[in-house]
């Protein structure tokens, strides 16, 4: 556990009484991720096949709420209960990451739904308006006539494996509570919610049917 980090730091013997009680109360200020408070970590996720599919190193750490499904359900539940500090490795299977794959999500569209300017290809990946909110398409296949678009997320059907670092644990600020995720710079709201601003924010949800927080690692990029 990361609060428990300090002990490394004694020279030799046991702590002397002083000692002991300022390590007793480092441990005591040591915050868990709980449900409602903000954390912060850095991530490396790969497949089974241990190749890298995405990374915070040049990103910088991703910051989450706790319990607002900002993250993926397996990797929230591996992070509940740590602390700053804490290092883990933890493989999540498709069910608790992206979901099974479902093939009644790829679907034939017209060529006429796509912009005129657009040579579509194969592999290019859209936005698409549904019902429920916007979602990401890729393109599977491209004739005169029909375009065929894989509604699932490109990660859906993968069993992902991340090796974690916490960064931080601190409360969240009642407004990050009521909308649904953090207020860091460059995050939140600002990347989540875009020009509408916190005041129009009502936590960026939606996707295709499950909700698909922006923020995921990985589901926000588009490469
Ligand atoms: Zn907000």
């Amino acid at each position: 556990m990361g609060c428990l980090l300090p002990i490394k730091n004694r020279k030799q013997g046991p702590l002397p009484g002083r000692a002991c009680r300022l390590f007793l109360f480092m441990v005591e200020k040591c915050m868990l991720i709980a449900k409602d408070r903000v954390a912060s970590f850095d991530y490396t996720l790969s497949g089974t096949d241990k190749a890298v599919i995405d990374s915070s190193e040049h990103t910088g750490p991703l910051f989450y709420l706790h319990g607002h499904n900002n993250i993926i359900p397996g990797l929230e539940k591996a992070l509940e209960g740590k602390s700053e500090g804490d290092r883990f490795s933890v493989m999540i299977p498709a069910a608790d990451a992206y979901g099974e794959r479902d093939e009644n999500l790829v679907i034939s569209v017209s060529p006429d739904h796509f912009p005129g300017n657009i040579q579509v290809q194969t592999g290019m990946q859209f936005e698409a308006e549904t019902s429920g909110g916007s979602c990401m398409v890729t393109v599977t296949g491209v004739s005169e006539t029909e375009v065929m678009v894989d509604a699932n997320h490109p990660m859906a059907g993968l069993d992902l494996g991340f090796d974690v670092q916490v960064r931080s644990v601190r409360e969240a600020l009642p407004a990050e509570i009521e909308h649904g995720h953090p207020h860091e710079a460059g995050q939140g709201c600002d990347a989540a919610c875009g020009a509408e601003g916190c005041g129009a924010c009502t936590g960026c949800g939606g996707g295709c049917g499950e909700s698909t927080a922006s923020g995921q690692p990985g589901i926000d990029r588009q490469e």
